[in-house]
């Protein structure tokens, strides 16, 4: 049997974790947070004391964890997973993270001898639980193909996206172009409805014309025209605005880093962010309507 480490079983780790164990993985795991833990023991796996004990008789670790300093800080360094992994373990880390610190770490996993894999995701809770996840992954081929079958029961779509890094890289070009079309959404309706226009009439149109979107079409801003939009259910996320500009910022420093132009991305942040500071980053970030209007 695959003996898997899991670390990090926070909202989405855990049910990550809990559907290798579906899949008869054996899975051992590790968080900093005890209730984490006693959750991944309810469900048949193996609650570890330390990550080191965790990691060492493993042959696939898993890290899902908040961002780039926690990656950089449990995989590098003496007391790191490269530095105590055993001979031949495959390394996946499934945490968003930014391209830099994605690059260094797997850069550093591989002049170790291991194949290393940064393979973020998108679907969220809802997906992590459904077993559907879309797992972008970077990486050689070599570790592509190790990773598949372990991302298989987590995953409803697994893409590779090239060298190491190419995973979050995109991630972060896609939901930067998802917060700009929703932004662009959102105006769209603001204006119409100051003009006159009906909500569901604008949508019949431009669901059929130039403007149609993913944004439009499957997460409508305004209520009515898609009813599972998160927009009928008063904004609950859904995918909360604080995690899209969580993204936002690992784009723009991927703009500040590449010197790329990028106008609409960098201002997508601000909107986020201003609407994060008045205390709405809870609300779905299709919210940012009702923010661009004055009403949240
Ligand atoms: P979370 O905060 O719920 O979970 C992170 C877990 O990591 C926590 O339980 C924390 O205790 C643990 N942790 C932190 N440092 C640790 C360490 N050194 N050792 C062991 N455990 C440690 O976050 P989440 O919502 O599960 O998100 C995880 C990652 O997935 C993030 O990078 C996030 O951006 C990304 N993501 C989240 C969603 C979502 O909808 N929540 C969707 C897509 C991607």
């Amino acid at each position: 049997m695959t003996n898997v480490a899991f670390i990090g079983l926070g909202n989405m780790g855990l049910p990550m974790a809990q559907n290798l164990l579906v899949a008869e993985y054996s899975v051992t795991g590790f968080d900093l947070a005890e209730s984490a833990l006693a959750a991944l023991s309810a469900d048949g796996g193996v609650a570890a004391a330390s990550m080191l004990e965790a990691v060492r008789d493993a042959d696939v670790i898993v890290t899902m964890l908040p961002a780039g300093k926690h990656v950089k800080g449990v995989y590098l360094g003496g007391e790191g997973i490269i530095a105590h992994a055993k001979d031949g373990a495959l390394l996946i880390d499934s945490s968003t993270i930014d391209v830099a610190t994605a690059r260094e770490v797997v850069g550093a996993a591989t002049d170790a001898g291991f194949d290393m894999v940064d393979a973020p995701v998108s679907g969220g809770v809802g997906g992590a639980t459904a077993g559907t996840l879309a797992f972008m992954v970077g990486g050689s081929d070599a570790a592509f193909a190790r990773a598949e079958p372990i991302l298989g029961p987590m995953g409803g779509k697994i893409v590779h996206a090239g060298a190491a890094g190419n995973g979050q890289a995109a991630k972060i070009c896609n939901n930067m172009l998802l917060a700009i079309s929703m932004i662009g959404t959102a105006e769209a309706y603001n204006l119409g409805r100051a003009l006159g226009l009906d909500d569901q009439v604008f949508f019949d149109i431009a669901s059929n014309a130039s403007g149609q979107s993913w944004s439009l079409t499957t997460y409508c801003p305004v209520p009515g025209p898609v009813p599972t939009s998160p927009a009928n259910n008063d904004y609950k996320a859904g995918f909360a605005a604080a995690l899209m500009l969580k993204d936002l910022g690992l784009a723009q420093d991927a703009i500040d880093d590449t010197g790329v132009t990028s106008p609409l991305g960098s201002l997508s942040k601000e909107l986020y962010t201003a609407m994060d500071s008045e205390g709405h980053g809870g609300v779905d970030f299709s919210g940012i309507i009702k923010h661009l209007a004055g009403t949240l």
